[in-house]
């Protein structure tokens, strides 16, 4: 692999696509060319499927502690390494390098977590009916995953699927995003460097439909393992339901942070801020909805229409399609009758660069107010109290994160009970989670499987009750 050019890793090589084509990706920053990547098709999906089946059997044998050894080693490579890593992860995104750094930072936490695994792997003993019997749970690797995610931190989302799996004794092909080629191919060397076999990771790049689709049919991949927007996950949910393979999706959000009559504002405006519009809001996570009591509602915005102002530049979005689609839709809302009070506009000629964009009197059953943007678009909506704020966090085809603002631990519980939603913060972003905590939301937002923390392990590995006579002579 040169700077220039991503093929793919398969069996711990090089494999330019069997296809012979190539896609040119450019830097969202500031629309240049950055490299050109391998577009492959299903025979390329095909071989690294094939590397993965065969790899994966000699590294299952490997005890859990050893395989926890290997993803450590990893992760202190991948720390080692942080500035380049970072510096390719802000070249590919557009993002700061700041943000990059502590993408980069999560991925070796997550690395660190999972490795420490090893030496737990918690199983469990239950009782048995029948006399002179002992029962065990024992966890077995599911086998070759697919694992496909998407652009919007990639280490992370790398790192999220690839080590959990890695530890549980699977091969993997990862399928990354294509807006974010380079960091999955770079990653998938220090793999290798690091001293994971050959085969136990490999990499197609490509195109969803055409390098991934094909990953997802095939009945050689045990598990499907998905991070990207609920109509993408629908697709392979339904590709992969056909053939009963297992199927975890890591969906979309359109997440509230609700600001209550009793809330810290100033602070309830930089959380506001930072949940709607780092990382250009290109966030599952992301404050997309804010939810705010009549009774400050003007002051709320007040203030926060002037922390817009005031934000430095929030990063470009991935593509061209992607800012297209976004100011499309605050133009729609618009002309629906809705107020933009800030953004609505590309900011420069240069890159993919949208306003933060601010948005109010948009109906909670409007499009603007249930439809994932991925970009830096927060909708305001006004309500009565607490009961009205809660109906609308919940009138949502999404459930995967929600925060509220207050004083009171009694409204934060109720909150927390009341709304449907992965992850619930209280007093702070509608981010907040970390490698040790599962993380995976309710409706649209997810299919029930957790991702991160020990959840991880009961989407990588698949436990097996063993139910064992003590005395055979007993029996
Ligand atoms: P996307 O669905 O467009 O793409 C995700 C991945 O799927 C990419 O690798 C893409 O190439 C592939 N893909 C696309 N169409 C495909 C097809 N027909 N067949 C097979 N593969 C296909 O999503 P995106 O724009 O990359 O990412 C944004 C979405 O990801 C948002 O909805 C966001 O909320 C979600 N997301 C969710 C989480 C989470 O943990 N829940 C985390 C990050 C991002």
């Amino acid at each position: 692999m040169t700077a220039a050019e991503v093929p793919n890793l398969v069996a711990g090589e090089d494999r330019p696509p069997a296809t012979g084509a190539w896609l040119d990706k450019t830097r969202p920053g500031d629309g240049t060319h950055l490299c050109r990547v391998a577009r492959s098709g299903a025979e390329d999906a095909a071989a690294a499927v094939a590397a993965a089946q065969e790899a994966h059997v000699a590294w299952a044998a490997r005890t859990a502690v050893d395989r926890g050894n290997v993803v450590r080693a990893i992760a202190e490579l991948l720390r080692e390494r942080r500035e380049e890593a970072s510096e390719i992860v802000a070249d590919e995104t557009g993002k700061s390098l700041e943000l990059a750094r502590g993408e980069t930072d999560a991925a070796v936490e997550m690395g660190l977590f999972v490795a420490g695994e090893g030496r737990r792997s918690y199983g469990r003993t239950t009782t048995a009916s029948m006399a002179n019997r002992t029962v065990l749970t024992l966890r077995r690797p599911v086998g070759v995953a697919a694992l496909l995610i998407s652009f919007n931190t990639p280490l992370p989302n790398v790192a999220w699927k690839a080590f959990p799996s890695m530890f549980c004794g699977n091969a993997s092909v990862l399928k990354p995003s294509e807006h974010a080629p380079l960091s999955a191919a770079w990653l998938g060397r220090l793999c290798l460097e690091a001293g994971l076999p050959p085969g136990v990771l490999n990499v197609v790049q490509g195109l969803g439909p055409e390098a991934g689709m094909p990953l997802v049919e095939d009945e050689r991949v045990d598990l499907v393992s998905f991070t990207g927007s609920a109509g993408t996950g629908r697709l392979l949910a339904e590709a992969a339901g056909r053939r009963l393979a297992k199927t975890v999706m890591e969906l979309g959000g359109k997440n509230a942070l609700v600001v209550c009559d009793d809330a810290d504002l100033g602070r309830a405006v930089d959380w506001s801020l930072a949940s709607a519009f780092s990382n250009a809001g290109q966030r599952c996570a992301a404050a997309s909805r804010i939810v705010v009591f009549d009774a400050v509602y003007d002051a709320f915005v007040e203030r926060l229409v002037a922390g817009v102002d005031r934000l430095d530049d929030v990063g470009p979005v991935v593509s061209e399609e992607s800012m297209e689609r976004i100011l499309a839709a605050v133009a729609a809302a618009r002309a629906a009758g809705a107020s933009v009070l800030r953004g609505g506009e590309r900011v420069g000629d240069a890159g993919w660069h949208v306003a933060p964009t601010l948005v109010e009197g948009v109906a909670v059953d409007a499009p603007l107010s249930c439809e994932e943007l991925f970009g830096p678009v927060a909708v305001l909506h006004r309500v009565r109290d607490f009961d009205e704020a809660v109906a609308v966090v919940d009138d949502s085809p999404y459930g995967l994160t929600a925060a509220v603002h207050t004083r009171s631990v009694h409204r934060a519980m109720l909150f927390a009970e009341r709304v449907a939603a992965g992850v619930v913060v209280v007093n702070a972003g509608t981010y907040g989670s970390e490698p040790h905590m599962g993380f995976g939301g309710v409706r649209s937002s997810g299919t029930g499987w957790k991702e991160a923390g020990v959840e991880a392990l009961d989407v990588y590995s698949e436990t097996q009750y063993v139910n064992l006579v003590v005395d055979p002579d007993l029996a």
